[in-house]
């Protein structure tokens, strides 16, 4: 675990304006934290932000390359606009977009090849977890990566585990659950290769906030967090950093 720099970031959603930006960019200023930081936050608020104590993100990918794909936006743009991060296949959209694992995994590569880090979302809805199914249903989000990327281009991602009845209900996985499900997608990605398991940064996410996120990132293979709620309250979004660390 220590050699896995611990990784926080925020999930913005489709929410925040100008002024919660320089908000942030007030109280993030001189925060001192040992994690990577990030906040993902709707594209077009991301020129605003003044990026020295973290990175900046978006929250969607076009798996395409510039070109007549209206109302899309390339990994080149998300680059030039200053984002080294971009999510992948967060639930919402998986749900609200209809994206498949396939896409997604598309999407990811996309990402890689241009120098871009993708947060790639896996994680199962409550029906799945009551069935005991969670292994499978992650297994295959999992097997779509593995056949669209080399281990090179999967050693340049971060995956976050989602479980989608935690996210924004309140409901927190126990440490342990989050553990359990961590443990289970490093052990997947050994099997693919061992060094890119050891080295591969897993984040939790699902209604952390300032009081249960140490526990979360205290678990063995819990490298860190993807945060939407608490990430659009300052305060908040600083006291889960810093528990990171
Ligand atoms: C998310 O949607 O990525 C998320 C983790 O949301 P919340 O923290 O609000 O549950």
């Amino acid at each position: 675990k220590n050699l896995r720099k611990p990784f926080v970031a925020g999930n913005w959603k489709m929410n925040g304006n100008l002024a919660l930006v320089a908000e942030f960019n007030q109280k993030l200023a001189n925060v001192k934290a040992d994690s990577e930081i990030v906040i993902c936050a709707p594209s077009l608020l991301l020129h605003a932000f003044e990026t020295h104590s973290f990175a900046i993100g978006a929250q969607n990918v076009s798996h395409l390359n510039n070109g007549a794909h209206t109302g899309e936006l390339s990994v080149e743009m998300l680059k030039e606009a200053g984002c080294g991060y971009a999510i992948v296949g967060h639930s919402e959209r998986r749900e609200d977009q209809g994206e498949s694992s396939e896409l997604v995994a598309l999407k990811a590569k996309q990402c890689v090849s241009s120098g871009v880090v993708p947060i790639i979302c896996v994680g199962e809805p409550l029906e799945v977890r009551e069935a005991d199914d969670v292994e499978s249903f992650v297994g295959e989000q999992l097997d779509a990566l593995v056949s669209a990327m080399s281990v090179d281009e999967l050693s340049k991602t971060v995956i976050a585990y989602e479980p989608i009845w935690a996210i924004g209900t309140g409901k927190t996985a126990s440490p342990e659950q989050a553990q359990e499900v961590h443990e289970f997608i490093r052990g997947y990605f050994n099997k693919v290769d061992a060094q890119l398991a050891q080295g591969l940064r897993i984040l939790y996410g699902g209604s952390v906030k300032p009081d249960n996120a140490e526990t979360l990132f205290a678990q063995k293979d819990v490298d860190g967090g993807l945060i939407g709620g608490a990430s659009l309250k300052a305060e908040d979004f600083i006291s889960i950093c810093q528990a990171a660390n």
